[in-house]
C-alpha cells in the first residue's frame, strides 16, 4: 500500500495549482459576482495540456489517468470550484465517454479540438421531467435515412451556453422505454438547435448551466455513439468514474475551506487569546481535518477502484456521497469558526458553501447515491 501520489501526478498538481493561483484566483470573485465564463482560461489550461488527461496520445491528450483527472479538478476546486465543475463536465463526462465509447473515426474527428480547447463539450442527460430517473427521457431521434432527426430538450446542463459539441441521449426506440435509448454525438451549432438562457444558480457560479432545446435537428448516422437503442450501457459506462473523478471538486472544496478556517484562528484574537486556543474552535479544526482526511482517502479509493474495474459501484458512490456532504458541512463549520467575518462576502469562505452544495445534488443526488450503496450490499451481502 502507497499513499503516495507519483511524481508525474506530483508535477500535475504543482502545475494545476499554480495556474489556478496566479490565473484562476484573480478571476475567481468576478465568477461569482458576474457568473463570468473564463473562456481564455480554459484556452490556457488546453495549452497546458490539461484538458484530455485520459486521452490517447494520437488525439493530442495525455494518455494520463482517471487519478491525474481527479487532481486537476481536486487543485483548480481550491481556488474555483465552478471552473472544476466546467471543466470536470468537459473533459470527464464528455470527453472520457467520447473516449470510452466513440469509435476511430469519432474520435479523431472530435477529440483533438476537445482537448485543445478550441471546442467546449457538454453531457446531455437531463431532462425537465427526468433527473433521478435518467432514462425515463422523453426526447425522441427518428431514423430518416442516412440521418436521425432530434427532437427534445435538455435541461440543467453544465457549459450550455458555451458548448460546441455534446453527447446527447434520446430514445430511438420508445416502445422499448429504458432500452430503446441511443447516444449521439451533436454539433451544438447546428441547425434547429437552441441554447436557452443561462440558469441563474445559488452557487457554482461562472460555470455556465443552461437548457437545450432540439427541434428536429439532423444528425448522421455516423454520429451514433455505441449501438443504437444501447444508449443505457453508455450512461452505466460513464457513472462510476464520473462520481469517482468529480468527487474530487467537494475534496477541493474541503481542503480550502478548512485551511481557511485555520488560517484564520492562528490570526485572530479575542478575550486576548488567539481563538485557536479555544478548545470549542480546536473541536472544529480537529473534525476538519478528520473529515477532510477521510473524504481524500475515500476519493483517490474510489478513483483506483474505478481504474481498477469500470463497474466498481459502491465505492465512488460512497466517495462522492461522503465528500460532497462533508464539504458542505465543513464550509458551513468554517463560517462559524470566522464569525462574522465569515459571513461576509470579502472573506470568500461563503462562496465555497454555496458552491459545495450542488455537489449533493448534480451528477446524482446523495439519496440515490446512498440507495446505489445499500442495492450494492444486498446484492452481494457483504461489506467486502
Ligand atoms: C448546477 C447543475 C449542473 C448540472 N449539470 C448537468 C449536466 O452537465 N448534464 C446533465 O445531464 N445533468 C446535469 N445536472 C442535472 C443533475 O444531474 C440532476 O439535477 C440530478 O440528477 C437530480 O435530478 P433532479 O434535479 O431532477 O431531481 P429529482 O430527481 O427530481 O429529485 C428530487 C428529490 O427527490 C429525491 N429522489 C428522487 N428519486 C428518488 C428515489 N428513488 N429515492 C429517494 N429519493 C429520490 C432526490 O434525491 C431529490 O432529493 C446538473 C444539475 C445542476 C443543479
Amino acid at each position: 500500500m502507497n499513499f503516495k501520489f507519483t511524481d508525474e501526478q506530483q508535477l500535475i498538481a504543482e502545475t494545476v495549482r499554480d495556474f489556478a493561483n496566479t490565473r484562476l484566483e484573480p478571476v475567481a470573485e468576478k465568477m461569482d459576482k458576474e457568473d463570468y465564463w473564463p473562456h481564455d482560461l480554459f484556452k490556457e489550461l488546453g495549452e497546458l495540456g490539461l484538458l484530455g488527461p485520459t486521452v490517447d496520445v494520437k488525439y493530442g491528450g495525455a494518455e494520463s489517468d482517471y487519478v491525474t483527472q481527479t487532481i486537476i479538478l481536486e487543485e483548480l476546486a481550491k481556488v474555483s470550484p465552478a471552473f472544476a465543475l466546467s471543466i470536470g463536465a468537459h473533459s470527464n463526462l464528455m470527453v472520457d465517454n467520447l473516449c470510452r465509447n466513440g469509435n476511430e473515426e469519432q474520435k479523431a474527428k472530435y477529440l483533438p479540438k476537445l482537448v485543445t480547447g478550441e471546442h467546449v463539450g457538454a453531457l446531455c442527460l437531463t431532462e425537465p421531467g427526468s433527473g433521478s430517473d435518467a432514462l425515463g427521457m422523453k426526447s425522441t431521434a427518428k431514423l430518416a435515412g442516412d440521418h436521425y432527426i432530434l427532437n427534445g430538450s435538455k435541461t440543467f446542463i453544465t457549459n450550455a451556453p458555451i458548448a460546441d459539441v455534446g453527447i446527447v441521449y434520446a430514445k430511438t426506440s420508445p416502445e422499448k422505454g429504458k432500452r430503446g435509448i441511443t447516444a449521439f454525438i451533436v454539433d451544438l451549432n447546428a441547425e434547429g438547435v437552441t441554447k436557452g438562457q443561462k440558469m441563474e444558480k445559488m452557487g457554482m457560479r461562472g460555470s455556465l448551466t443552461g437548457e437545450l432545446f432540439f427541434d428536429d435537428v439532423k444528425i448522421p448516422v455516423e454520429n451514433v455513439m455505441g449501438e443504437v437503442d444501447k444508449g443505457h450501457r453508455v450512461v452505466m459506462s460513464g457513472l462510476s468514474a464520473e462520481r469517482a473523478t468529480l468527487a474530487g471538486i467537494s475534496l477541493g472544496i474541503s481542503e480550502a475551506v478548512s485551511q481557511m478556517a485555520l488560517n484564520y484562528s492562528l490570526e485572530r484574537e479575542q478575550f486576548g487569546e488567539k481563538i485557536a486556543n479555544f478548545q470549542m474552535i480546536q473541536d472544529k479544526l480537529a473534525n476538519m481535518y478528520v473529515e477532510t482526511m477521510t473524504s481524500k482517502l475515500l476519493v483517490y479509493y474510489a478513483v483506483s477502484k474505478v481504474m481498477e474495474n469500470h463497474k466498481a459501484n459502491r465505492e465512488p458512490a460512497a466517495s462522492i456521497y461522503y465528500a460532497a456532504e462533508k464539504s458542505t458541512k465543513l464550509a458551513l463549520d468554517a463560517i462559524q469558526v470566522m464569525g462574522g467575518y465569515g459571513y461576509m462576502k470579502e472573506y470568500k469562505v461563503e462562496k465555497f458553501m454555496r458552491d459545495a452544495k450542488l455537489l449533493e445534488i448534480g451528477a446524482g443526488t446523495s439519496e440515490i447515491r446512498k440507495l446505489i450503496i445499500a442495492r450494492d450490499l444486498i446484492r452481494t451481502g457483504s461489506f467486502e
